[in-house]
């Protein structure tokens, strides 16, 4: 299966599967040391993790809303190699794809797309490219939200952020912007938490008093937990710190259920305790 089917009160939500990529152990630990992390995610012979592409489907009221859309099928053989990737459908463009059909949906049903930030790996299923090489939108029928901050720092890239930021994956999107703390729709919050980029956000979903947050990029995954295991990706390392900090001070007080998007097992859970660490209880492994 891929796709994990959870409710948040009234709300039927869904972890979409949409692949792997295998990133540099050591780049997604930080100045976490070789022989701690690789107890929690052993590297492969390249000292690669596997990671997840996971986004979140939301069956709301007001229509289908996806949090985030994988990588999408517009990168060579060359990045993907690089990067490991492994996303292509079976029977769609790429997994995120086929794990929509297998809800029984097409992309033209989702209403609402929202980006936590602008990464490949984040916004590279936003757009597609077609046999004849032209670049369109993915979701034709679906408002796309992002922070206004993050789409100028992903227009205005420097050496350090370059990489990271692919213009076809948000050129040709028209963007509703929204401007810190936002409820684009009932019970769906945009949570700002920068540090892994500076606008970067969470998205929770709330409904009867229950509540799930899609973490994205700043709890990668569930072995991230521990609140100085921040990636050596991260802009600001320190403010993440304190994002953290304030996110898990709610989301202890409010119990409320966290997803990963990048974990390649564990699809969510609720956070506990690993000796004087934040660690993770009640963990949902992919199917
Ligand atoms: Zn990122």
């Amino acid at each position: 299966m891929a796709h994990t089917t959870f409710k948040v009160g009234r709300l039927t939500c869904h972890a979409l599967e949409g692949g792997r990529q295998h990133l540099d152990g050591g780049a997604m630990f930080g100045v976490v040391p070789k022989p701690l992390w690789q107890r929690r995610i052993a590297p492969d012979a390249r000292n690669r993790i596997p990671l997840a592409l996971r986004c979140l489907l939301v069956e709301h009221d007001d229509g289908l809303v996806l949090v985030d859309t994988g990588l999408g099928n517009k990168e060579d053989d060359r990045f993907k190699d690089i990067y490991g990737v492994v996303n292509d459908g079976a029977n769609g463009r790429t997994r995120l794809e086929d794990a929509l059909a297998e809800l029984g949906h097409t992309p033209a049903d989702v209403r609402w797309v929202i980006n936590t930030h602008l990464h490949f790996d984040h916004a590279g299923g936003n757009t597609y490219r077609d046999a004849a090489g032209q670049v369109g939108v993915t979701f034709p029928q679906a408002r796309y939200v992002v922070q206004q901050g993050e789409l100028e720092f992903a227009r205005h890239t420097n050496e350090r952020t370059a990489a990271s930021y692919r213009a076809p994956n948000f050129d040709s999107v028209s963007f509703t912007l929204v401007d810190g703390a936002a409820e684009p729709l009932p019970g769906i919050r945009c949570l700002p938490t920068p540090g892994h980029v500076p606008y970067h956000q969470s998205v929770l979903v709330e409904s009867g008093g229950e509540r799930a947050c899609f973490l994205a990029d700043l709890v990668p995954t569930s072995a991230h937990l521990p609140l100085p295991w921040i990636m050596g990706y991260d802009l600001e390392p320190l403010v993440t710190l304190e994002s953290r900090r304030r996110l898990y001070a709610r989301a202890q007080a409010e119990g409320w259920l966290l997803v990963f998007e990048h974990d390649a097992d564990v699809v969510a859970g609720r956070l506990g305790r690993d000796g004087n660490a934040f660690g993770l209880v009640d963990p949902v492994r992919a199917g």
